[in-house]
């Protein structure tokens, strides 16, 4: 059985104060689901620990969008796993989307962070995900195979425990155009199958995907229901927390489904 995880990335939005908001509304509404079910927020690093603080008691953990993998000294702008700790940080989001096309961060990179937060305690969600010419040229299952083995190169099988997969298709996050159910389930089955060829079945059962790129509260029970999307990655529909909440509900509701 896989207990489902959803996750807000808030990305570069919010202020202090909207921020503080938005964690209390989540977590005052959140009431009994998190028994049942994984919930993060994932607010910008300087709105971690008001965050966590606001979220104190709810069940509601906390994650950072990104991190450095070297533990302290001369990186000028950078936040090593030990300060994600220091702020109450659970989980941190590695090889984001925004972060490899946006920023132009390398698989050899998105690996040394996921290394470094594993070693340092904390839980690394790995993003992957093609664009939409990769998959126009059928380049997914190619795409997305060379950004989880290179993303996991070093990871143990016993390491697995703490990793979270989330399959992003790059052409529908922030789009409005989710993928069908089935378009992630596909996706979702092939990694699964991976992770066999990798780790072997007990870990590629055990392992939780995500699935992120337009979630909606509208779209998520059908996202859910699928037998390997165990959870969701949420971008736009986090800052809002009615939705938010609508999403926790349906995925909750689709819980029983899980193998
Ligand atoms: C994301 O930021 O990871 C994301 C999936 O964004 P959105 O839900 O807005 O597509």
């Amino acid at each position: 059985m896989r207990r489902p995880f959803v996750a807000g990335n808030w990305k570069m939005n919010t202020d202090l104060n909207s921020a503080v908001a938005l964690a209390r509304a989540v977590s005052d509404g959140v009431n009994g689901l998190t028994r049942s079910m994984t919930i993060a927020v994932c607010p910008p690093f300087v709105y971690l620990k008001a965050v966590a603080d606001a979220v104190k008691g709810s069940g509601v953990a906390v994650g950072a969008q990104d991190v450095y993998f070297q533990p302290n000294g001369a990186f000028t702008g950078e936040i090593s796993v030990a300060m994600l700790k220091d702020v109450g940080c659970t989980y941190v989001i590695c090889g984001h989307s925004d972060r490899r096309h946006v920023i132009g961060e390398q698989d050899d990179l998105i690996n040394k962070k996921l290394l470094a937060v594993l070693a340092g305690g904390l839980r690394p969600i790995l993003c992957v995900g093609e664009l939409l010419e990769q998959r126009d040229a059928n380049q997914t299952e190619s795409v997305v195979e060379g950004q989880l083995r290179s993303g996991l190169k070093g990871v143990s099988a016993g390491q697995m425990g703490s990793v979270t997969i989330a399959y992003e298709p790059v052409w529908a996050i922030g789009t409005g155009r989710t993928a069908t159910p089935q378009q992630a389930q596909e996706v979702h089955r092939f990694i699964r199958d991976l992770l066999e060829d990798m780790y072997g079945q007990q870990v590629a059962q055990a392992t939780i995907i995500q699935y992120g790129g337009s979630v909606k509260a509208s779209n998520a029970a059908d996202l859910m229901a699928q037998p390997d999307v165990d959870g969701l990655l949420v971008g736009g529909a986090s800052l809002k927390a009615d939705e938010f909440l609508g999403i926790l509900k349906a995925s909750a509701g689709s819980a029983d489904g899980l193998a």
